[in-house]
């Protein structure tokens, strides 16, 4: 059925009726008269006398005032808090009408909190009310409250959080909850407040309705012009008990810390070596260990703040502090392995290690240093050296005592004899053991090849594989080495230790060979010299067979030095060889002089006895002028001949001497050899020796004549005398810028082997006893030719005869005769 408008009207009359409470109170506006029933309902069971007690402090003020107003006007709207029974406060709209008559106050009071809370459908644009939505559902704790320590309003925050209604809340001092401690802080803050300043972070404990306290920071503005304070406060318990178990940890930490650095501090002055802490800046000593103040003699408190200048002299202080920028510039661990220190207890030595202690950057900010003491090693170390290098210098005395003893050995074997061959022999002997286990000498023979001389082992049981070893060729028995045949080469020295037995297989000539130098053992090699000057006689070749020794520089010293004592040695003997056969030369030239000057006297007597015994002073006979003539020409060719053998002597003994004076003049080579051709062609006629002549004209040399002319002269005398009366040809041409004469006979000729010696001295190529002559001819034209700056040499052949070849520079100036 269809509800009627006036049905309606009654049941949104009654709806607005079940929020509308119907009070009365006395004309002063405070003690109630009345209540509508459903004010229990709405306000709550518990019987108040004031109305005041049901509305919200905050309100009271404005509620007094409309109380007053109404007596005046009669009829006053005001909106105030009602509490409810749970404790919570409930906004209503009072009518407040006075009624003269019975003197009492009505109140008709509708519940407004929709409205007010802006959970209505109702749209809230007024800016007041959002606030009033923050206040309501803000978890903070927000309100208004009194300087005096009431709270005048409250957000339900804070009977969320304390556990106390509203109500309660409103209707004491909140400095009743306020923890005794926290109390006077609190006033404090009240009072600042009251007196116009913000508190903010204000922090103290609230006793909740169970009776635990929480923590809540306030935060609070004094309203000016009034008593009254707004304030939001949160809970910050969970904070507090955090940084309480913070504030735990740290201490229960920092205990940890110090205990831990109590250790390392008691570590650190135990360890038994010296310890320090250096600042990287100034380097100085920002901590020392015990062992560091014993060891050095200061106290901590002497060396703390100092630096090295302060305590050590300027050299050591130098040192070390150079160090400590090598560690701090290099960033890294620096070992000092042996430095010394001067301490209150006298000098010591220290081992040292420095490291550089960095930042979180890399940058070093402190130096870490470790010292040892190690001067009693050090002394103890010093002492065996000293007993090392004694042991080490008499050793090195008994070395150089057998040293000694060895090469005198050496040199009274070399100089017992002049046959150097048996001396060499007797060498290989003395210097095995104590050069090598076995040894072999050889030697460079005039022509270049090699001979072996002498082969030998200290150990006689090994002498067999020597005598083995002999059957192989001299120059290559040794060690077929490219090396070794250097040292015959050069004349350098070698040795080297360790031979492979790989090596000794391609040193080997054959398997034999192998066998037998694996047999004796060679497994260090030495290859020396015999030199005397820059000349190499030979070299000798020592080897170790017993591995635990080796070659090195001072035995391969006093090995050089043998090789220099036999070169001396063999220079000797081949130089006494060489005397020997000067002297044999000498006594022969003697012989051959003697002969040779004894002929022309011999024949000039016997002219002068013949022409004596035809001559009678008595009767006056004598011979006829014919044949004196005969006898004095023939007396005067022995003289002549006489005065050219003296001549050649004196020669000789002035070119010996460097006395022979030369008169270099531009000659006319052509001329004069024509000249002395046509003179000598009748002497030649004497040798029965056909002369022809083929002479190039004008070829000008720049020269002595006189002494030209006895080369020309000695050749062409030779050429009679060793020509065997056969034709005799001489030629002088221009030959690019020399001029050559060449004198060629087809007599005897030189056997080859006396080629090279005809040009000597003494030297004569054939003993013809039929043959006059000193062997010196050909010794002084080489001498000649040479100091005209040409050459002189000879071609032959035995029997088919020579040809002797002069070359001298040409003359390029004006020729003269
Ligand atoms: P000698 O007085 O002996 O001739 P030389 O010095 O002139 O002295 O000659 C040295 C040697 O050279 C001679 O003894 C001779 O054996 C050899 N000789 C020199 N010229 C000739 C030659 N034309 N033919 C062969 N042998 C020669």
């Amino acid at each position: 059925m269809k509800k009627s408008e006036s049905d309606l009207n009654s049941e949104a009359l009654f709806k607005r009726m079940e929020h509308t409470i119907l009070w009365s109170v006395d004309q002063d506006g405070l003690l109630i008269k009345s209540f509508s029933p459903n004010a229990d309902q709405i306000l709550g069971l518990i019987p108040k006398k004031n109305i005041l007690d049901y509305i919200h402090s905050v309100d009271h003020e404005e509620v007094n005032k409309c109380f007053g107003r109404v007596k005046e006007v009669h009829q006053v709207v005001m909106q105030h808090r009602f509490f409810r029974p749970s404790g919570q406060s409930v906004w209503f709209q009072t009518e407040l009408s006075y009624r003269p008559e019975s003197q009492e106050i009505i109140g008709v009071s509708q519940d407004i909190s929709e409205v007010k809370t802006g959970f209505t459908s109702v749209a809230v644009d007024e800016e007041g009310d959002k606030l009033r939505g923050i206040f309501q559902f803000s978890t903070d704790l927000i309100c208004i409250a009194g300087v005096d320590g009431t709270f005048k309003e409250i957000n339900p925050a804070f009977e969320k959080t304390l556990g106390y209604t509203e109500q309660e809340l409103l209707s004491r001092k909140f400095l009743e909850l306020i923890h005794p401690d926290d109390l006077e802080i609190t006033k404090k803050a009240l009072k600042a407040m009251d007196e116009g300043h913000p508190i903010k972070d204000f922090e103290n404990r609230y006793r909740k309705k169970d009776g635990t306290y929480i923590w809540l920071s306030w935060m609070g503005h004094p309203i000016p012009g009034t008593n009254l304070v707004y304030s939001i406060a949160r809970d910050i318990s969970e904070k507090k008990k955090a940084v309480k178990e913070l504030e735990k940890l740290v201490k229960e930490t920092s205990s940890e810390l110090v205990k831990s650095r109590e250790f390392l501090n008691l570590v650190i002055e135990n360890v038994p070596h010296m310890m320090f802490v250096k600042d990287a800046k100034e380097l100085r000593f920002v901590h020392f260990n015990k062992a560091g103040e014993d060891l050095l003699g200061y106290s901590k408190n002497d060396l703390l703040g100092k630096n090295d200048y302060d305590f050590f002299p300027k050299e050591q202080a130098d040192f070390f502090t150079n160090k400590d920028k090598e560690v701090l510039t290099g960033k890294k661990l620096v070992q000092i392995t042996e430095e010394e220190i001067s301490t209150k207890h006298g000098k010591k030595y220290l081992r040292t290690k420095k490291v550089p202690l960095l930042n979180e950057e890399g940058e070093p900010i402190y130096l870490l240093g470790f010292s040892e003491d190690i001067t009693d090693w050090k002394t103890a170390a010093d002492l065996r050296l000293e007993m090392a290098r004694e042991q080490t210098l008499s050793k090195e005395k008994e070395r150089a005592q057998q040293k000694a003893t060895f090469l005198a050995s050496v040199s009274s074997v070399l100089a017992s004899s002049l046959d150097f061959r048996d001396t060499l022999e007797k060498l290989a002997q003395t210097i095995v053991p104590f050069l090598g286990d076995w040894c072999s000498i050889l030697f460079i023979k005039e022509e270049g090849t090699i001979e072996r001389i002498a082969i030998h082992h200290w150990d006689l049981k090994k002498q067999h594989l020597i005598e083995k070893l002999s059957h192989y060729p001299g120059s290559r028995t040794i060690l077929n080495s490219p090396t070794f045949q250097q040292t015959l080469k050069t004349g350098k020295s070698y040795f080297f230790n360790d031979v492979t037995d790989k090596e000794l297989n391609r040193l080997a000539l054959d398997e034999e060979h192998l066998k037998i130098l694996r047999e004796l053992g060679t497994h260090s090699a030495m290859a020396i010299p015999i030199i005397y000057g820059d000349k190499i006689y030979g070299a000798i070749s020592l080897n170790l067979a017993d591995k635990d020794r080796t070659y090195d520089q001072e035995t391969l010293l006093i090995s050089e030095e043998v090789g220099r004592k036999a070169g001396v040695a063999i220079e000797n003997a081949l130089l006494y060889r060489t005397a020997q056969k000067a002297i044999a030369a000498r006594d022969e030239f003697l012989s051959i002089a003697s002969h040779e000057l004894k002929t022309p006297v011999t024949s000039i007597k016997l002219l002068l006895q013949m022409t004596r015994k035809s001559v009678n002073p008595a009767t006056g006979a004598g011979p006829s002028a014919e044949k004196l003539a005969h006898v004095l020409d023939q007396a005067n060719d022995q003289v002549n001949r006489l005065t050219t053998l003296i001549e050649d002597l004196l020669d000789v003994s002035r070119i010996e001497m460097g006395k022979i004076f030369y008169k270099f003049l531009p000659l006319d080579f052509s001329h004069l050899l024509k000249e002395v051709c046509s003179r000598y062609r009748e002497h030649m006629k004497s040798f029965h020796c056909e002369l022809t002549c083929s002479i190039e004209d004008g070829l000008t040399i720049l020269g002595d004549r006189m002494r030209i002319e006895q080369v020309i002269i000695n050749l062409l005398t030779n050429a009679a005398k060793y020509g065997e009366q056969k034709p005799v040809t001489v030629t002088l041409k221009k030959m690019s810028n020399s001029v050559v004469l060449e004198i060629k006979d087809q007599g005897m000729g030189i056997p080859q082997d006396k080629l090279s010696k005809v040009f000597d001295r003494f030297e004569r190529a054939v003993q013809a006893s039929n043959i006059s002559g000193l062997g010196l001819g050909l010794y002084i034209s080489r001498e000649i030719v040479e100091a005209h700056l040409g050459n002189i040499s000879v071609v032959s052949e035995v029997n088919r005869g020579s040809t002797f070849r002069v070359e001298i520079p040409i003359y390029l100036g004006n020729a003269s005769t």
